[in-house]
């Protein structure tokens, strides 16, 4: 079970408010205002959790305004885990006071594969009607309902077989996390995966019955919801003998990382078993003539410190692989965030566009379905035909497939 706010307390009693955190936190940067400081909602928690402050409305809406993105947990020079501090303080308002829109979503759809599926169905039922626009457009429902657009007619489950061998010989048995995201938003980018790891020579397998990573129910306070998930998908892995598992969604890969209940099983980042199997394997390899840039995800930079291999791997198959200002700054995605706080998110964003146009790249590659979501629907706003892609996709294409 994550720390809950009395575990940490240790924690944030040694915040010194020195405000360190302050210059990196990308939503305090939008909304300048100190209650969204990284220190503030330290402060916040604090006063929940000894009780001089009720769970209200008010602050939830405070410890909402967070992407956990993890700089402040970097950057503070005491290495306080903001991060958690938030995550423990929104468990706290749950158990106080719950939502139970929040609960239905969090908990009882987005545990369940089949629920899930469903809702992703309705929502295209509704899309295709053009039910969305006309919510969207009488306020009905939030403008961060736009962001994934269209969803697709088939989710990458439907598609993809459960096993796919190795195209040569096997090297080695992987099993995919196929999160959420990628399901259902990006299918492409799954068929990319698997087969660019069938193509280095692995075996891979994915497990019908795995469910969400838990991350969304960590970062909205269902905290123990998350734990059942971890222990479930671990399950299953360990049943499958797979020699490590992997997953093209820095957010999911992050998660089982952390994941007490992954313990003992070996959880691979995507771009470093690829760079390590093109290394062993040295295929032929078409370069990528556009000038592409690259976008670190929070939770892969941040959360796993990994920098260095997808910039490896782009180096390796791009004839022009060019560095972005700000490459690690957060894209304000956040997950569900620009949901709640579409203009703070927007304005996050807006800083990563100016960037991407100012490389003058025609490619951006990244690591994380949710970045691509969120880049993309950027770039269409500003009127800029840049293609958004994860990494996989770029090496699929250097591998041989023209897409
Ligand atoms: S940098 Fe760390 S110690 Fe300083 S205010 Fe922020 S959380 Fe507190
Ligand atoms: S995790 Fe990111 S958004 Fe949240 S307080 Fe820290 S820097 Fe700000």
């Amino acid at each position: 079970m994550p720390e809950d706010l009395e575990g940490l307390k240790e924690q944030y009693l040694r915040c010194v408010r020195c405000g360190q955190c302050r210059s990196v936190c990308p939503v305090f940067e939008a909304v300048k205002n100190e209650t969204a400081t990284p220190r503030g909602k330290v402060f916040l928690a604090h006063l929940l959790a000894t009780g001089e402050i009720k769970a209200n409305t008010q602050v939830q809406a405070q410890l909402s305004r967070c992407l956990l993105c993890r700089s402040c947990s970097k950057e503070c020079p005491s290495a306080i885990p903001v991060h958690q501090i938030v995550s423990a303080a929104r468990a706290e308002l749950v158990c106080r006071a719950p939502s139970p829109v929040k609960r239905m979503v969090f908990r009882h759809i987005w545990t369940r594969p089949r629920r899930l599926a469903l809702a992703a169905g309705l929502t295209r039922q509704i899309q295709i009607l053009g039910l969305d626009r006309l919510g969207l457009s009488l306020g009905l429902l939030p403008p961060g309902f736009a962001l994934p657009g269209r969803l697709p007619r088939r989710a990458a489950r439907a598609t993809i077989p459960a096993i796919t061998p190795a195209a040569g010989k096997t090297r080695l048995r992987v099993g995919y996390f196929l999160g959420c995201s990628t399901n259902f938003l990006f299918p492409g980018v799954a068929e990319s995966t698997v087969a660019v790891l069938s193509r280095l020579g692995c075996e891979v397998v994915i497990p019908p019955e795995l469910k969400c990573c838990g991350l969304p129910q960590l970062a909205s306070g269902e905290a123990d919801a998350a734990v059942n998930l971890a222990s479930a998908n671990s399950e299953v892995f360990r049943r499958l003998n797979v020699e490590a598992v992997v997953s093209d969604c820095a957010s999911c890969t992050a998660a089982l990382k952390e994941s007490p209940e992954f313990a003992g099983i070996k959880v691979i980042e995507l771009s470093e078993l690829l760079l390590e199997l093109l290394k062993e394997y040295n295929p032929g390899l078409q370069q990528i003539t556009k000038p592409v840039t690259y976008h670190d995800p929070c939770h892969l930079s941040k959360a796993q410190g990994i920098t260095a291999a997808p910039r490896e791997l782009l180096r390796l198959i791009c004839r022009d692989f060019r560095e972005m200002d700000g490459a690690s700054d957060c894209c304000g995605s956040g997950g569900t965030f620009a949901l709640y706080h579409y203009q703070t998110s927007m304005a996050i964003l807006d800083k990563k566009i100016a960037a991407i146009k100012k490389s003058e790249a025609e490619i951006v590659a990244t690591s994380c379905p949710t970045c691509i979501m969120q880049i993309r629907h950027g770039l269409t706003g500003h009127g800029c035909e840049i293609d958004v892609v994860h990494t996989v996709e770029l090496l699929e294409r250097a591998l041989g497939r023209e897409t």
